[in-house]
């Protein structure tokens, strides 16, 4: 397995400081929350600033793999208010100009949104979710950057909170799926997310099988045994704080008994 972490971890650093603090901790992955100051629009904008080709060259020679999450927050593919859907879609567009500037390998993102309970309103949120990522995933097609869609923790308002709507996004929108291993665990039967087809990479974070809460592994029950962490081809560990990524990591070695 290759091991990366979320610079949700490391938020606010330079970027120049995080691949390098990654390479310094033997990781092979950084993937980048792009939020706040990394948000994609400001990035592009201010790309000779920044200067993203040195960022670029920089992750080539740790042999970094980078990683982009486009933004999600107040953002909603599946909106009933056209304006959020369409800025939604642009926004996820931006992302995945960005991660070809950056040569990143995939971006991942959420499939969005319903407040309201009847089956006809969420129909109608999955139908909407699924129009506005499909002309993300045929753009991500043209420049050769893989789109990946997240699976949610179990809460009604949540698509993807199942691997059945999981599936069923993914499949419609055509893209490849990220797992995010904490959330399957708040689901009854994490291991049916690992049936969905084109999954790209995991998201490591733990819980206690309640609710979604970003433990560090191995503090919650999620299950990391070898036999599930061989099927992990990359391993984002995603955490908000730098000391338990790393303490996680020390727990995924030793669990890989490598
Ligand atoms: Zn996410």
């Amino acid at each position: 397995m290759k091991i990366g972490f979320s610079s949700l971890a490391l938020f606010m650093r330079p970027l120049k400081e995080i691949f390098k603090i990654a390479n310094e901790d033997g990781f092979e992955i950084v993937e980048l929350l792009c939020e706040g100051p990394y948000w994609s629009r400001y990035v592009l904008e201010n790309q000779k600033e920044i200067n993203l080709d040195e960022i670029r060259e920089i992750a080539i020679s740790y042999n970094i793999e980078i990683f982009l999450h486009a933004p999600t927050i107040d953002l909603n593919p599946a909106s009933m208010n056209r304006g959020i859907r369409e800025e939604t879609q642009k926004q996820t567009i931006e992302t995945l100009k960005l991660a070809d500037i950056l040569s990143a390998k995939a971006i991942t993102t959420h499939p969005g949104i319903v407040h309201r309970k009847e089956k006809r309103i969420r129909d109608l949120a999955v139908g909407y979710a699924i129009e506005t990522l499909q002309p993300c995933q045929k753009y991500a097609e043209e420049i050769g950057v893989i789109l990946s869609i997240e699976n949610m923790p179990k809460r009604f308002s949540y698509l993807a909170h199942s691997p059945k709507e999981h599936e069923k996004i993914v499949k419609a929108v055509g893209s490849s799926a990220t797992i995010d291993w904490g959330h399957a665990n708040t689901y009854e039967n994490p291991n049916e997310f690992l049936n969905i087809p084109n999954i790209i990479y995991y998201h490591l974070n733990d819980n206690l099988n309640i609710k979604d809460q970003h433990l560090p592994l191995g503090e919650g029950n999620a299950d990391f045994s070898n036999y599930f962490l061989k099927k992990v081809k990359y391993g984002i560990i995603e955490l908000n704080n730098y000391e338990n990524v790393l303490k996680s990591k020390n727990f995924l070695i030793k669990q890989l008994g490598v």
